[in-house]
């Protein structure tokens, strides 16, 4: 058997040949090519890129495979006293990579926001002989089975006293987002693309699906942001390079998503015919 990684989206199937269809790719919240699916191998993978890395903050660091293989995300390392987070997964498991993580102590725990970056969580998993928790509202979404995956269905899983998994919904019905308190104190919002945060870093948006830009319905939205709306938030980081909200985070999410609220109602705050006054 060998393990096929979807080039669209990145999740790994174990298969004696290629895939013929990804699941995933085939939900409308992604898409299938229009060049086609393709498929490479872990060891293909490993040849034609690496990984590189990037502290967020202390205690955060970001790893990311370039040159830019499938959806693209980071996945976030969170060194806590009781042991390392994976936040998020990506396909790219390498020599390399393998050394660094075991230099850095391991793994304790693999974390996932949802099922778009399931990658080769599997691989990760084994390799530090490490947990999965994955939400199980989105346990049909798991294309390879793990002995290591560890579903719960709690509004919230603390994985530590300073670490918890918050079940968010919106994009996925299972969307995970982690909670943290840093070192300073500091609410700190793991959010995958359950958060999305916007180019401005100012913003963030909740999408159903984010390529085929369908949006979430108001109350989903409502939702989404209630959920969250008893933790202090003061950064968010999210899935991708770049989408770092470095203070303001829970004002940020609740005037975001009420100006959505208001979008999608037909009750924008802003009147769309006041053109902005010159500076
Ligand atoms: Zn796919
Ligand atoms: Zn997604």
């Amino acid at each position: 058997m060998t393990v096929f990684l979807c080039c669209a989206c990145g999740t790994s199937y174990e298969a004696e040949t290629a895939p013929r269809r990804c699941r995933v790719c085939e939900d409308e919240r992604q898409y299938v090519p229009a060049s086609g699916q393709a498929w490479t191998t872990r060891d293909a993978l490993a040849q034609s890129h690496r990984n590189s890395w990037q502290q967020i903050e202390p205690g955060l660091l970001a790893i990311q495979t370039v040159p830019a293989f499938a959806i693209n995300q980071r996945a976030l390392l969170l060194q806590t006293p009781s042991g390392n987070i994976l936040w998020d997964s990506i396909g790219l498991l390498d020599e390399a990579t393998w050394r660094l993580v075991s230099a850095l102590g391991g793994l304790s725990a693999i974390a996932i926001s949802h099922p778009h970056y399931y990658t080769t969580m599997q691989d990760w998993a084994s390799a530090f002989d490490a947990p999965i928790y994955l939400h199980a509202a989105d346990e049909a979404w798991i294309c390879r089975p793990s002995d290591h995956i560890r579903l719960w269905d709690e509004d919230a899983l603390a994985l530590s006293d300073r670490v918890t998994l918050v079940h968010a919904g919106g994009h996925f019905a299972g969307g995970t987002v982690l909670h943290w308190t840093a070192d300073d104190g500091a609410g700190v919002l793991l959010a995958g693309d359950i958060v999305q945060v916007t180019p401005g870093a100012d913003r963030v948006s909740f999408m159903w699906s984010y390529p085929n830009m369908i949006p979430l319905s108001a109350p989903e939205v409502t939702d989404v942001a209630e959920r969250l709306s008893a933790w202090p938030i003061e950064r968010i980081y999210g899935a991708f390079s770049g989408q770092n909200v470095r203070s303001g985070g829970q004002e940020i999410i609740s005037r975001s998503a009420k100006a959505y609220v208001d979008r999608i109602t037909g009750r924008p705050a802003t009147d769309p015919a006041q053109a902005p006054a010159d500076p």
